[in-house]
C-alpha cells in the first residue's frame, strides 16, 4: 500500500503550558527583551507559574537579563531541563552557545532549535509561557505560531515614527497568523532626569497610544526611559525584582496584572 504523505501538523499545545504569550517588536533595541524579563518576573511575583522562552535566536539576551549562566542539562539525552531564576523557569539558545559566539546557523537549523526549545524542554506545569521573539516578521514568528498555539501577542515600540512603522508590520503579521493582539506597550516613553526630575520625551510621546486607539486594542503601559531599568537588566536582576516598590517597576507590574 503506498504511503500517504504525513498530514502537516497544525499548532499544538506545549505539554503542561496553559497559555503562550509572545512579546514582539518591529525593530531591535526598543526594549522587547527588557519587557519580557520584567513581565515574567512580575507574573512570578504575583504567584503565577511562569516560563520565559528566549526565541531571539540571533541575539539572545535573556541569560544576561535574568542572571542565568551554565548549560542546561539533559539527563535522558532527549529532553532538556530548563534553568530557573527569580521564580521564572527559562530557556535560551544563548545557554547553548558561548556569549560572544555568533549564531550563524541556516534557517532550518534555527527552526529545529526553536522547536526543541518549545517541545523538548521540560517546562512542566506553567500558567503562562512568555516568548521573547526576535525583532521583525521572520521565520521564528512563523514557526512559533505554526507549531505552537500562541494565545496572544504584545507588541512593544518606542514612540518614534520609524519604530512605530515597523511595529505596524508586526501587528499585521499577527493578524495574518491569527494570533490575537493583547495590546501595545510604549517603551522609552518619558525620560525623568535622575538628578533634577525634569521630564523629557526623547523619542516623542503618545504615538503608541494613538496607534492602540486606532487598532482598538489596549495600551498596556508606557514604560519610562530610565537608567535604573537599564542597570537592573545589565546586572541580571530585572527592576521588578531589584526594586519591586519603585515607580520603574510599576509599569511592568500593571501589565502582568492585566494578563
Ligand atoms: P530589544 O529586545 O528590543 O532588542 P532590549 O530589551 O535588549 O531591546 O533593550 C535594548 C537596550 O535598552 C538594553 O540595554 C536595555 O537595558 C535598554 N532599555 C530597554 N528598555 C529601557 C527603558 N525603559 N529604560 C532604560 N533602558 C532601557
Amino acid at each position: 500500500k503506498p504511503k500517504r504523505a504525513a498530514e502537516p501538523k497544525g499548532p499544538e499545545k506545549i505539554p503542561g503550558v496553559a497559555r503562550i504569550i509572545a512579546v514582539a517588536s518591529g525593530k531591535g533595541g526598543v526594549g522587547k527583551s527588557t519587557l519580557s524579563a520584567n513581565l515574567a518576573c512580575a507574573l512570578a511575583q504575583q504567584g503565577r507559574k511562569v516560563g520565559l522562552l528566549d526565541a531571539d535566536v540571533y541575539g539572545p539576551s535573556q541569560p544576561r537579563m535574568m542572571g542565568v549562566t551554565g548549560r542546561p542539562a539533559s539527563p535522558d539525552g532527549k529532553t532538556i531541563l530548563p534553568m530557573r531564576n527569580h521564580g521564572v523557569t527559562m530557556m535560551s539558545i544563548g545557554l547553548m552557545v558561548n556569549e560572544d559566539q555568533a549564531v550563524i546557523w541556516r534557517g532550518p537549523m534555527l527552526m529545529g532549535a526553536l522547536q526543541q526549545m518549545m517541545m523538548q524542554v521540560q517546562w512542566r506545569a506553567l500558567d503562562v509561557l512568555i516568548v521573547d521573539l526576535p525583532p521583525g516578521t521572520g521565520d521564528v514568528q512563523m514557526t512559533l505560531s505554526q507549531k505552537a498555539q500562541v494565545d496572544g501577542a504584545i507588541v512593544v515600540s518606542t514612540p518614534q515614527d520609524v519604530a512605530l512603522l515597523d511595529a505596524r508590520k508586526g501587528i499585521d503579521m499577527f493578524d495574518k497568523l491569527n494570533v490575537p493582539l493583547l495590546g501595545l506597550v510604549e517603551n522609552m516613553s518619558t525620560h525623568v532626569c535622575s538628578n533634577c526630575g525634569h521630564e523629557e520625551h526623547i523619542f516623542g510621546h503618545g504615538g503608541v497610544a494613538a496607534e492602540a486607539e486606532k487598532l482598538g486594542v489596549p495600551l498596556l503601559a508606557e514604560v519610562p526611559l530610565d537608567l535604573k531599568i537599564r542597570l537592573a537588566s545589565d546586572g541580571g536582576v530585572p527592576v521588578v525584582v531589584s526594586a519591586p516598590d519603585s515607580r520603574q517597576a510599576k509599569a511592568y507590574q500593571d501589565i502582568a496584572a492585566a494578563l
